[in-house]
């Protein structure tokens, strides 16, 4: 080792450093014991250790968590080899309590609870349910819960399903506009080729763009044993950087492997080229077509003009037909767009709530809905 180097520091990356709200999805093959299907339950415990070190560190943490099919398939003692698709969801209905006993087990210890989301499909493909999706996990995180998210596999069937956690954790990270998605495999990143087979293969520390090129060296590299391959790996990259949030590959099977990654574990980092507030408004603002339009008064502009949420008491009228979390335009009194953000409520009950006190809505509409017509975090407001 040259002397420059062993007396350098480990340096700690600016988008590990600066990340606040982080997605780390584990794999079944880092969960489960290969040869008995029970749970690496040592490695478990220092891998939840980082993740509360990192909470009492003030960011905030949701895991994406398989391993309910293979724990399941254990507990019901199924045959090796592939499952039909009734014996996989079976096999995750009972895995999925075990899992989630062991996470609320392991964050108990740090005094901290951990909040089971089982997602299908529509919840982060379909805007209205996105919107719930999303606001339900923000608001566990609000209250320091730390919400261990898989695919609802006992219910979805093989036409709806994401299939594989990779992508799974890359739509959740998209969903709650993460910093950075920790993917943590049996390999320590991307190769220029398969690692055991070719001796001149290259780590890259560092992927800016997912060229033809990046795609062919996913088809061929990787060990992994759980769903998802390299391939989905750079699926799961493709949808995180889209939404602008950096995506890391790096071994899971070490323990402690976030503290790891935190300091010198060899990984790929897949740089997004924005953040996750500016792709999101981007998005917003690039929806083409609003479904309708709502007109606000002066003391709601002003409320607008300084960063918070738009209320229904400021509403003067709402035109068009629009469902829950269409995209609207803004305007002003005098008609002039002020900016366009996605509505919680849809025409119908959007116009018997404009004008009221939040107190008042709940009793209008029948049951309670959301405080704002439009969360902050789901409008652009266009430049004077
Ligand atoms: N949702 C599956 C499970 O919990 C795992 C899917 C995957 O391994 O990517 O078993």
């Amino acid at each position: 080792m040259s002397l420059s180097k062993s007396l350098t520091a480990p340096t700690v990356r600016p988008e590990w450093q600066d990340a606040k709200r982080i997605v780390v999805k584990i794999g079944s093959a880092l969960l489960t014991d290969r040869d008995t299907g029970r749970l690496n339950a040592k490695w478990l415990a220092t891998l939840i250790d980082d993740v509360a070190g990192l909470t009492r560190a003030g960011k905030q943490v949701i895991l994406v968590s398989s391993g309910a099919i293979a724990l399941g398939r254990h507990i019901l003692k199924l045959p090796q080899g592939a499952l039909e698709l009734d014996q996989s969801q079976a096999a995750a209905a009972v895995g999925q309590i075990s899992l989630a006993h062991a996470y609320q087990n392991e964050f108990a210890r740090h005094g901290l609870s951990a909040a089971q989301v089982l997602l299908t499909l529509g919840d982060t493909e379909e805007r209205r349910r996105y919107l719930n999706a999303r606001r339900t996990i923000e608001t566990l995180l609000t209250y320091r819960a730390i919400p261990v998210v898989n695919e609802n596999d006992t219910v979805a069937t093989s036409e709806i399903r994401y299939g594989d956690n990779d992508r799974l954790s890359a739509r959740v990270a998209s969903m709650i506009s993460a910093d950075c998605l920790v993917l943590l495999s049996d390999i320590d990143g991307l190769y220029t080729a398969p690692p055991q087979q070719d001796t001149s293969a290259r780590r890259l520390d560092e992927v800016r763009e997912i060229t033809r090129e990046i795609e062919a060296m996913a088809g061929d590299a990787g060990t992994e044993l759980s769903k998802g391959g390299m391939i989905t790996k750079i699926e799961a990259a493709k949808i995180a950087r889209a939404a602008g949030t950096h995506m890391v590959i790096t071994l899971g099977s070490r323990l402690s492997p976030l503290k790891a990654l935190a300091t010198t574990a060899p990984a790929t980092w897949f740089i997004a080229p924005t953040n996750p507030v500016t792709a999101r408004k981007r998005w917003i603002s690039g929806q083409l077509e609003a479904r309708g339009t709502i007109s606000i008064d002066a003391g709601a502009q002003n409320a607008l003009a300084h960063g918070k949420s738009l209320l229904p008491a400021g509403v003067r009228s709402v035109n068009g037909e629009f469902g829950r979390g269409d995209v609207v335009k803004i305007l002003s009194l005098d008609g002039h767009e002020l900016g366009r953000g996605l509505i919680a409520y849809n025409h119908q009950d959007a116009a018997l709530i404009i004008g009221k006190k939040s107190t008042e809505t709940a009793a209008l509409l029948g049951y309670p809905g959301r405080t704002e017509l439009i969360h902050r975090d789901d409008m652009v407001l266009h430049k004077k």
